[in-house]
């Protein structure tokens, strides 16, 4: 049977993949210590929860509109308003199935054959295939330690085709925060140049240095050219609920819901109903999941900054710490993917080789982990770096 090019050329995710080979291991009874996961080690708060019975013991549970029940798009886009000063009406809001579905719907009302878009990496390797689903090319800036991405470097990365820049801070893999000074330049630059802004915060709750910046709050003339994207998985540990929502000009947007109206229709009328008291309810759970990831945080980076083999960069953001173990490959392992493989086999300890992030030479390891755990990670990675 001949496939589809678009089928031939997918790539599966790397991190999924893992995470599912990873979560076999341990059905199978190997003790595993898992840090490839992408999604906090907390359960979904308790009034998050019971909001989502709530709606099924009331019968909440037919089709909604495609974009949302009206209640929750409003309280989003008061939340847009509020916390992200984004001005933004319920109307230009709209629900889906998790951010991840959201930026595919971007990407294929946005972009077509012959668009670029301009993206850093070490990246999520998501938005790649995606963007080649959506026929378009993507261009890769490639960064160095601290991973900040500058309106310079993009500047200098620009072509005729240039359509659309994407922006991701917190990142996902390296936990790296675009301080307000340069996205107000890149801000400027997008205007300048009449570039779409693609921008997924999906992290922004978990920022440990600095309150995270939306670019879409920083002048009315961006704002018209941007498309935020988030969702309540990272935030309320809803990874399994499936909802994220996006803002932007009216004009996109529309076209946003008209494909999800064609494919998956609405997301789930339970979790649009968790998702409405995630968003309205008490932020406790959210305080408390950034203070305790701040101190593992920090933890990790005292113990493996004792490792001079390890380069470390303080992640600002997210729940990673993407680690360089340059010096480490080309004698007994030639590669990060080997590496890890290893690191799995002989210590029990998964994490996530850089080539699943288009940056080889580097793991990314989660800390969305219990303490107990990452002690014991640091312990065998310590011994794996010494024994081999
Ligand atoms: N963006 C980034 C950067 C992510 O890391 C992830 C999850 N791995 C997503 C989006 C997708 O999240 P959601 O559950 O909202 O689809």
């Amino acid at each position: 049977m001949k496939l589809a090019k678009r089928a031939l050329t997918i790539a599966p995710s790397p991190t999924l993949t893992l995470n599912a080979e990873v979560t076999q291991l341990q059905t199978e009874g190997y003790a595993v210590v898992n840090l490839t996961a992408g999604q906090l080690d907390f359960p979904t708060p308790k009034h998050i929860k019971k909001a989502g019975i709530k709606a099924i013991y009331e019968n909440f549970t037919r089709y909604t509109p495609t974009a949302g029940v009206n209640q929750l798009r409003e309280a989003i886009a008061q939340k847009l308003s509020k916390t992200n000063k984004i001005s933004t009406v319920s109307s230009d809001v709209v629900v889906g199935v998790g951010s991840k579905q959201l930026l595919y719907h971007a990407f294929q009302v946005l972009c077509g054959p012959s668009d670029e878009i301009i993206m850093a990496t070490p990246t999520w390797t998501t938005y790649v295939e995606q963007i080649k689903l959506a026929g378009a090319k993507h261009k890769l800036i490639r960064l160095k330690p601290p991973f900040i991405l500058t309106a310079e470097k993009i500047r200098d990365a620009l072509s005729q085709k240039t359509k659309v820049i994407l922006i991701n801070s917190p990142s996902n893999p390296t936990g790296a925060v675009i301080p307000k000074s340069e996205l107000e330049k890149i801000a400027k630059l997008a205007v300048s140049k009449g570039l779409i802004v693609v921008t997924d915060e999906i992290y922004e709750h978990l920022c440990f240095e600095e309150n995270h910046t939306s670019i879409a709050s920083l002048g009315k003339k961006i704002a018209s050219q941007t498309i935020t994207i988030n969702g309540v998985s990272k935030a309320y540990s809803m990874t399994g609920w499936r909802l994220g929502y996006a803002t932007g000009p009216s004009k996109v947007i529309q076209k946003m819901i008209a494909i999800q109206s064609q494919t998956t229709s609405n997301t789930s009328s339970i979790s649009q109903m968790a998702a409405l008291a995630a968003l309205t309810g008490s932020q406790m759970s959210v305080r408390l999941a950034r203070e305790k990831l701040l101190t593992r945080r920090d933890f990790l980076l005292r113990k493996l900054s004792t490792l001079s083999d390890l380069r470390l960069v303080k992640p600002a953001g997210a729940f990673y710490l993407f680690v360089s173990i340059e010096n480490l490959i080309g004698k007994k392992y030639k590669t990060s993917e080997q590496w890890c493989q290893e690191l799995l086999k002989k210590e029990g300890v998964a994490v996530v080789p850089g080539e699943a992030f288009l940056a080889p030479g580097y793991f990314r390891l989660s800390f969305a982990a219990s303490m107990p755990e990452l002690k014991k990670a640091v312990k065998k990675i310590k011994n794996f770096i010494k024994n081999g």
